[in-house]
């Protein structure tokens, strides 16, 4: 049996879910003990709990159901291990049956809450080490294999992918000036700006500091480029309260686009980040693609805006 539960757990099915694995796992471990039990005294048998095994091992990785339908199948086989032995069901037999599962019952109910919450620790962790805990956007972290799947998608299915990087403009003066809270404010403005003007599908991620990134699913360049300065214009017009004062800010936009203008997906951020930085020297509360930083991927780009009406003049 063992050999068959380390083989068989280990042969790689190629299927996302491996649950049905597990629950076969242990139909198979109920069957070879109750040949064990059968052969060694039945209901008698020094060995009946190692029902106990098959019990813990479900409650703690497959679902209450699956739990229960196992205590019902060993109660089944319990009962025909009893009338192997000749017991003759009567109240007394009835009793000792229930005494002996009911340890079964509270190991697996007690397994069974002890999972839950372990599994709803794992839960809560993993939404923190996702999440940046001032904005509740993504972190670095988690933004990391996200990107790698968007990039996957869109090489494979040869959709565009654009990638918008986003930093506050000046906020060491923001921060100097009215103090850090004030700068935090700042921060959570932009934070909730970019998410409003942006689609639930796009994945957006608080990059470090005062630097945000967001990656647009099937957005060819110019589409990007509009969606940006929707999003700077948004920013520029939109005010947070500092002890009574209004205050306002802006940003500095860079985006890069998969195939338009950067070939390789895989450097689709860090052109993103190197036209940002070229928006930031054109005086900040900018929107600069990278085809600005590349004018042969620009003419391209400037045959898709024509057809969809968009003049060139209102990119920089
Ligand atoms: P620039 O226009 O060139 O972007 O200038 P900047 O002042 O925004 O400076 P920069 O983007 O280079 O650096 C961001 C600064 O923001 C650095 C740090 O002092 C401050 N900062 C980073 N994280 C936080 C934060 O969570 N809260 C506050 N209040 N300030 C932060
Ligand atoms: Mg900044």
């Amino acid at each position: 049996m063992a050999a068959f539960i380390l083989g068989f757990h280990y042969v790689n099915f190629n299927l996302p879910h491996f649950k049905w694995k597990l629950a076969l796992e242990t139909w198979v471990m109920i069957l070879f003990i109750t040949l064990v039990v059968w052969n060694t005294g039945s209901v008698d048998s020094p060995l009946l709990n190692l029902y106990l095994l098959v019990i813990i091992s479900s409650a703690i990785t497959l679902s209450k159901a699956i739990t229960i339908a196992e205590i019902a199948l060993i109660s089944a086989v319990y009962v025909l291990l009893a009338s192997r032995s000749g017991v003759e069901y009567s109240l007394v037999e009835y009793t000792e049956f229930l005494i002996f599962f009911l340890p079964f019952m509270l190991v697996a109910y007690i397994t069974t809450v002890l999972a839950a919450d372990v599994n709803y620790g794992k839960k809560v962790f993993k939404a923190l080490s996702e999440t940046d805990e001032m904005t509740g956007l993504l972190n670095k972290r988690s933004f990391s294999p996200m990107l790698h799947k968007a990039t996957e998608v869109a090489v494979k299915y040869s959709q565009p992918l654009s990638a918008m990087m986003v930093d506050a403009d000046n906020l060491k003066t923001v921060n100097d000036t009215y103090g850090h809270k004030a700068g935090d404010k700042l921060i959570l403005t932009i934070a909730s700006t970019i998410q409003d003007c942006l689609r639930t599908s796009d994945i957006i991620c608080r990059y470090g500091g005062d630097k945000f990134v967001a990656l647009l699913p099937q957005l060819p360049s110019y589409k990007a480029i509009e969606t940006a300065e929707r999003l700077r214009n948004a920013i520029e017009n939109t005010s947070f309260d500092v002890d009574g004062k209004k205050v306002t800010t802006t940003v500095s936009i860079g985006i890069a686009t998969y195939p338009d203008e950067v070939s390789i997906a895989e450097e689709l951020l860090e052109k993103a980040d190197e036209t940002l930085y070229e928006s930031k020297r054109a005086g900040r509360n900018t929107v600069i693609s990278y085809a600005k930083l590349k004018p042969e991927s620009k003419d391209k780009d400037n045959i898709e805006q024509q057809e969809f009406g968009l003049r060139s003049s209102d990119v920089t």
